[in-house]
């Protein structure tokens, strides 16, 4: 029996399952990497996204043959044709490949018609497995991200005195999410790369594609190897872990990346593993003495919200994506694609960067885009297409939870415990945006209204009868019941209005 090794783009790790097993034999089995361009255009991806999955394929077919695998690498339009070839050419009975993070691409396997025989191994690029997952949801009536987390930490024994947390508490969030106004901030610089010869290889590819595609390809600045990533790394813990807490919701013009650690796009594609990210944090708190606000809020994006949106996405099943509790049918407006095309500055801005590098931190992606998403009343399944398509870091398995359930409570509330809706005063209190924008995010009826207040007021009454038993709103709905009906009447009308003009 002549067994070969598919490797999937975002599983470029070679400690994932299916090269573990072979790493340390003597004689390697056949690999093969394959660049699908039919793949490529599911959607209008972000060009950083295919420089970054091509050009990271193209370092990682070297490091295995390097290390001695006889590698193929193919570049065709689809997948079939060339894993045919190589069976047929290296007499394989059997492909081995890891389980796919995303269920698509899962079904999509299944439909393969190859000349051998198929054999899933389990995916270890997550600390969860999908049956522990399962243990632990089943037990309960609300899946609780915060219960999780615990179990986590006491599971992997991250940041535990014994069987108490290090500290005393679980969450330090009191001390985090500082807004950045009053305060002169400096903020390090990212660490970014230039691109090498196979990079630019890659970027002249992506350049020359005739289908469509979304985004600047150039500077392209990320990481496209395992040694990159870990320099990233190692700069993040070093420089910006320190703050990272207290301006991780903070957004200011200009400040793309402000303490953010700038990784899921190595993580979702194996070229680091959450674990070794959450080790190399905790040893900077015990060894570095590394505040601890700081580094229990960073290990819960990865020990808790990362393992809990993807077990999320696996136990809820395939119908969760086509989830719409609000019945929202608005189409998504033109200025997604263009940023030029809208004036409100916090959108601009943060739709400008997105189109430039792939990358938005998470309160940009939250509380500016997909807020407006939701308070406009956009058809959650045409915002999770467009997050989907304009990031580096997407993938179904974390794109579904995110916008689904997080950004656009479309789930009605499996996930989060309210929708996280907010008028411009979110806004004006967490960034800069405001200053410069030619509306007045205090006003939410006049000429300057800010669109974020009376879209905000406008979806607390459509869904008003929802929201009130749904429960968790209960003081902001007070306050819309105390709004006038003239007051009511002139924010639907400029609501309308602004839908018409602008979706
Ligand atoms: C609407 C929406 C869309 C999102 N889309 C994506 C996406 O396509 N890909 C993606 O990886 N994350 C996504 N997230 C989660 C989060 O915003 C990004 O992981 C984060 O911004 C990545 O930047 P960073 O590496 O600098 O993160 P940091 O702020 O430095 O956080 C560290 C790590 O925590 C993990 N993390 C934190 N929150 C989440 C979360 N909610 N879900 C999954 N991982 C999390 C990520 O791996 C991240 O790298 C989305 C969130 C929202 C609300």
């Amino acid at each position: 029996m002549t067994v070969g090794i598919w490797i999937l783009g975002d599983q470029l790790s070679m400690t994932q399952t299916a090269l573990a097993r072979v790493i340390a034999s003597l004689k390697k089995p056949p690999v093969i990497l394959i660049e699908s361009l039919r793949h490529a255009q599911k959607r209008p991806y972000h060009r950083q996204k295919l420089i970054l999955i091509w050009s990271a394929m193209r370092h990682f077919a070297e490091e295995l043959r390097r290390s001695s695998f006889p590698v193929t690498y193919a570049t065709a339009d689809d997948f079939e044709t060339p894993l045919t070839a190589w069976v047929k050419k290296n007499g394989i009975s059997e492909i081995q490949v890891m389980m796919p993070s995303d269920r698509p691409f899962f079904q999509y396997i299944q439909t393969l018609k190859l000349p051998c025989k198929i054999t899933l191994l389990p995916n270890n690029q997550f600390l969860w497995s999908e049956e522990e997952f399962a243990q632990w949801a089943k037990k309960r009536k609300r899946f609780l991200m915060e219960d999780f987390y615990r179990e986590g930490r006491r599971r992997f024994g991250i940041l535990m005195a014994g069987d108490k947390p290090v500290g005393g508490k679980w969450n330090y969030d009191k001390e985090n999410r500082q807004p950045p106004k009053g305060k002169k901030l400096k903020v390090p610089r990212a660490f970014w790369f230039e691109p090498d010869e196979i990079t630019r290889e890659v970027i002249q590819k992506v350049q020359s594609l005739s289908f469509p595609t979304y985004g600047n390809a150039e500077p392209f600045r990320w990481a496209v190897s395992r040694e990159g990533a870990l320099q990233v790394l190692d700069y993040f813990i070093e420089k910006r872990l320190p703050n990272f807490g207290y301006y991780q919701d903070a957004m200011i013009a200009g400040e793309e990346t402000m303490w953010h650690s700038l990784i899921s796009p190595y993580l979702n594609i194996g070229l680091l593993h959450p674990l070794e990210v959450i080790q190399a944090a905790e040893r900077a708190f015990f060894e570095k003495r590394l505040p601890i606000n700081s580094i229990e809020g960073f290990i819960r994006q990865i020990l808790g919200w990362r393992e809990y949106m993807r077990g999320l996405y696996i136990y809820l099943g395939a119908e969760y994506p086509e989830k719409n509790w609000f019945n929202h049918t608005e189409p998504l407006p033109d200025f997604f694609w263009n940023a030029e095309k809208t004036n409100m500055n916090c959108l601009r801005q943060v739709l400008i960067q997105v189109q430039q590098t792939g990358y938005a931190h998470h309160i940009q992606r939250l509380m500016v885009l997909s807020n407006f998403a939701l308070i406009a009343g956009l058809n959650p399944q045409e915002v999770e297409n467009w997050f989907h398509a304009a990031f580096i870091d997407s993938y179904d398995w974390v794109m579904q939870t995110n916008v689904i359930g997080m950004g656009l409570f479309a789930d009605g509330g499996i996930l989060a415990s309210k929708p996280y809706a907010s008028s411009a005063n979110y806004i004006n209190r967490m960034s800069n945006y405001c200053q410069n924008c030619q509306f007045d995010w205090r006003d939410r009826l006049g000429e300057n209204a800010c669109p974020f207040n009376f879209l905000y007021w406008n979806f607390l009454e459509r869904n008003r009868d929802k929201l009130k038993k749904q429960g968790r709103l209960s003081f902001i709905l007070a306050n819309l019941e105390r709004m006038s009906s003239e007051e009511l009447e002139i924010i639907r009308k400029k609501s309308t209005e602004y839908l018409r003009n602008f979706l």
